[in-house]
């Protein structure tokens, strides 16, 4: 709220006289037009611009920086003053608390949003350029931006989903099988430290730090600018089709056949399988991409022989267009509960899980399916990316992971939130068993997707004790005093 004085002196004027400035206080009067409380619109826009569950949460006040010198103030600021703070790209984790905060401060920033192609590459024509994207971008603008010119960037398959947290978690794209995890492509991070110095981290300059944030998420900075290296790319194949659950020994075939089969890097694909409540039905569905729209899809051929189909939908278009119906965006008022393992495919392995899933329908429909509550219980399959020894996920890029590797994904959808934790026991205790039955198999991989993982999974550990070792070095050359560690509470710690 504007005061016509610095709202220090405002609060000792008409406020708690004896009271002392809190910290929003002493942010509000450096940063005037950036920082927002409860009664300002910009507070109440930006808390619901969330996907829900970081809506439950309400700092105590919003700061909205502008650009990478106001985020390097601003940092300064609050190790000054010693605050809790949260760092928010697109708002769209679903672990509640990692881009939001009760109390504290939240550094929303939106308003770090542009696109800017600022290099066409050698041949003039996008491919090997450079386009740079502030923190603030969702992709789906990105693409926006950068469809008509038939070039695109490693990005995400959802319009809302944010650049920040999806590229320094790793991130799948429509284009992984081929080039990689999402933080492969990027080429430079432009990072404020908590010494609140702007520095450039690429292959030549800040070599440690720029391998540290691909994977290592708010750990070491706030990103305040991503160059990502461009492709020319035209329009793609997609195709969504849902079936009912008479298909779904079908639908494991497929991911099952289509994995042991030769690997076809234009192929990608997602397979879920669905139970809701109150209605106590099951259907699965199948989304698979095909990068060269004119070519033989024969490596997806078996998604499509599945019959009977409820739906399908069938598209030639651009990454862009795919993003608007490639996976569903997570209605408006919806608690998620996420929990994720990978795995590595044999010919008998889906149909051991699937059995998981399938016990807690059962145990799901007798505590709930005589009351009106609503519940989507699902787990699904997707491909890999191709590893790289330039990030620090610790992934053998010899293991070749995008042929044979698998992301599991368990999943609640809920609107009640006293749910939660009960839920949350019954998806972590899903993915405990599912990994027993891939130990037992001799498949287990211990990496596990950040991006898709729940708040209480190890996720670093995963990555192997010379990859955390790694981190944990360039932390505490770039952030001695370990503001990432301590005052930013949200997300996975490196100690
Ligand atoms: C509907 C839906 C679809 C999805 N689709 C995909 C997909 O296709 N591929 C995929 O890989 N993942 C996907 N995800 C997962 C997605 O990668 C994560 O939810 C990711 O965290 C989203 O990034 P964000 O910027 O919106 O997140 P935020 O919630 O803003 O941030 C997530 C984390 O990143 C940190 N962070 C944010 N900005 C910065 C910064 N500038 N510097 C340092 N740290 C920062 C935050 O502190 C937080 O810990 C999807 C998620 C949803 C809900």
């Amino acid at each position: 709220m504007a005061f016509p004085f610095p709202r220090s002196i405002a609060i000792l004027l008409f406020g708690a006289i004896f009271a002392t400035a809190s910290p929003c206080d002493t942010l509000a009067d450096q940063f005037p037009e950036q920082v927002f409380f409860d009664d300002d619109s910009e507070y109440n826009a930006s808390i619901s611009s969330y996907t829900w569950v970081q809506t439950q949460l309400h700092p105590t006040c919003i700061v909205q920086p502008e650009s990478a010198e106001d985020v390097a103030q601003l940092v300064k600021s609050l190790g000054h003053l010693n605050t809790a703070f949260a760092v928010r790209g697109g708002g769209h984790s679903v672990n509640k608390g990692f881009s939001n905060i009760d109390q504290g401060v939240t550094i929303d920033l939106r308003k770090m949003n542009t696109t800017d192609l600022v290099d066409l590459g050698p041949a003039g024509d996008g491919e090997d350029g450079t386009l740079e994207i502030g923190p603030g971008a969702l992709w789906g603008p990105v693409y926006d931006y950068i469809d008509p010119k038939n070039i695109s960037v490693l990005g995400g398959r959802v319009y809302d989903v944010g650049v920040a947290g999806l590229t320094t978690g790793g991130g799948i794209s429509f284009f992984s099988t081929e080039r990689g995890f999402v933080c492969d492509g990027v080429t430079n991070f432009e990072v404020v430290l908590s010494n609140a110095t702007v520095v450039n981290a690429n292959a030549t300059s800040n070599v440690g730090l720029f391998q540290a944030l691909k994977g290592g998420q708010n750990n070491f900075g706030i990103v305040t600018k991503f160059s990502f290296l461009t492709f020319k790319q035209g329009p793609m194949w997609g195709s969504s089709i849902l079936f009912s659950n008479k298909s779904e020994h079908d639908l494991l075939q497929a991911v099952t056949d289509h994995k042991l089969a030769p690997f076809d890097s234009s192929a990608m694909f997602v397979a879920q399988f669905l139970y809701f409540l109150p209605d106590q039905t099951r259907q699965c569905v199948s989304n698979i991409w095909y990068l060269k729209p004119d070519a033989p899809k024969t490596s997806l051929d078996q998604f499509l022989s599945i019959e009977p189909r409820l739906n399908l939908t069938e598209s030639v278009e651009s990454a862009g267009k795919q993003v608007l119906h490639a996976i569903q965006p997570i209605p408006p008022g919806t608690f998620e509960l996420w929990a994720t393992t990978t795995l590595r495919i044999s010919k008998t392995v889906l149909f051991k899980l699937h059995p998981l899933w399938e016990a807690r329908i059962d145990a799901l429909t007798e505590k709930y399916g005589k009351t009106n509550k609503t519940i989507m219980w699902a787990y699904g399959f997707q491909g890999m990316p191709t590893a790289s020894d330039s990030n620090s996920l610790g992934i053998n890029p010899a293991a070749h992971p995008e042929e044979s590797w698998l992301n599991m994904l368990g999943l609640f959808q809920y609107n009640d939130a006293s749910l939660t934790e009960e839920l949350q026991n019954v998806v972590l205790s899903f993915i405990d068993e599912a990994e027993k039955v891939t130990k037992e198999e001799g498949v287990y991989e211990a990496y596990k997707y950040l991006n898709y993982a729940h708040w209480k999974q190890d996720i670093f550990s995963g990555y192997g004790k010379e990859s955390l070792e790694r981190m944990r070095k360039v932390a505490k050359e770039y952030d001695p005093v370990a503001m990432f560690q301590k005052q930013v509470t949200g997300g996975y710690k490196l100690w």
